[in-house]
């Protein structure tokens, strides 16, 4: 049987003024964006954290420094891109990733269908593989302020048929 593996993601960014607030490779209207190295995408880093968990290569801090000038203002669709890169390279398929984004402004939900495109197009899979979702804070604690975007990813990874043998 092909081993499977699991992986969790979890991101946070801060809201800034002047900066785009891009989302799953989208750029989402929205009077501020999150603060970061590369473009703060944290809906894309949790799911490059989950997956290179899954797969028992670290995280994203140590592939992608934030020291790195290389990655100051990338997409980081070009990241997972490069996880994706990784994952294959250690026989590992993507079977499906789950999202949950905390954002109490705005509302994501008329953005998910591109941003499901983007991501599942970067991974190389069908997009019924990866499934969004967003919630609120319920005006609860510093997300509930609106003080930044919280995302949480699962997923799972499976060995490609026969690599074990191999
Ligand atoms: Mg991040």
């Amino acid at each position: 049987m092909n081993e499977s593996r699991v992986g969790l993601g979890i991101d946070l960014h801060r809201f800034v003024e002047g900066r785009p607030l891009v989302l799953g490779g989208v750029t989402v209207p929205f009077e501020r964006g999150l603060l970061g190295h590369s473009d703060a995408d944290v809906l894309t880093h949790a799911v490059c954290d989950a997956l290179l968990g899954a797969a028992g290569l670290g995280d994203i801090g140590v592939h992608y420094p934030d020291t790195d000038e290389r990655f100051r203002g990338i997409s980081s669709l070009l990241l997972l891109e490069d996880v994706a890169a990784k994952l294959r390279a250690s026989k590992y398929g993507v079977v499906n990733v789950d999202v949950t984004v905390l954002a109490e402004r705005p509302r994501l939900a008329g953005f998910f269908p591109a941003m499901r495109v983007n991501l599942a197009r970067t991974l190389g899979v069908d997009e019924t593989r990866v499934n969004l979702k967003a919630t609120t804070s319920e005006t609860m604690g510093a997300l509930g302020r609106g003080e930044g975007i919280a995302a949480w990813a699962v997923c799972l990874i499976q060995e490609a048929a026969g690599c074990r043998d191999t």
